[in-house]
């Protein structure tokens, strides 16, 4: 796990670090409700450590103690430090777009939550987060009509449209860099669409994201 790097799609290196991931809690309304959650206020806002990140491809590890759902979710490469930022300073920074998945211990979670505790044992883990190759920002199109896509062992799991996120990605990093810096590599996950589910052993994946597919293996 410690061997990520963030990398092109073409395999290129990107020579910036990854310190944390900020990721959003209920991005899209009928992921809220598949959980039985109520939609919050403003965005729901939790960290995962560099230790998290985790290369996507060829295969990657699940917690084996514990139900692990797939969150599949557009994540966003930071190329300049952002604090307290603004729409212009925001498309500036963003230099690439990819996919990865927000593992997610849903029993833990789910105890942790109703205990009102804190849940990073759930979402924070060694490996807990896979990120495919990033797509440079030029080749990504409109951020506000992103679309993704996730199947498992050759069926639709989850499809995402940047259109239905409550907060769309703009809104949701001004927000963010009030209470987060985000430093150069830093990595935004834009929330989940509905059709999370637990992972299994040997699961074949394929990740959609800007005509690119990713595929890879639970292991
Ligand atoms: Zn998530």
């Amino acid at each position: 796990m410690s061997a990520y790097q963030h990398r092109w799609v073409d395999g290129a290196l990107i020579n910036l670090p990854h310190s944390k991931a900020v990721c959003v809690g209920r991005n899209y309304a009928q992921h809220a409700k598949e959980l039985n959650n109520p939609i919050p206020e403003t965005p729901l806002l939790f960290l995962k450590p560099s230790t998290a990140f985790a290369p996507l491809q060829p295969s990657f590890a699940i917690p084996r103690d514990s139900a692990c759902h797939h969150e599949l979710e557009i994540a966003v490469l930071i190329g300049a430090s952002l604090r307290q930022a603004d729409s212009a300073a925001i498309q500036r920074a963003v230099i690439g777009m990819s996919v990865g998945l927000d593992l997610t211990l849903r029993d833990a979670q789910q105890q942790l939550k109703e205990k009102g505790h804190p849940w990073e044992m759930a979402k924070a883990f060694d490996g807990a987060l896979p990120l495919a190759p990033f797509v440079k920002v030029e080749q990504c199109g409109d951020w506000t009509r992103l679309q993704c896509q996730l199947d498992v062992n050759g069926v639709v799991r989850q499809h995402g449209d940047a259109a239905d996120m409550l907060t769309p990605i703009i809104p949701l990093i001004e927000y963010i860099t009030r209470y987060f810096t985000l430093l150069p590599g830093d990595v935004v996950m834009t929330g989940t669409p509905a059709g999370v589910a637990a992972l299994q052993l040997g699961d074949k994946l394929s990740l959609r994201f800007a005509n690119m597919t990713f595929d890879t293996v639970v292991d």
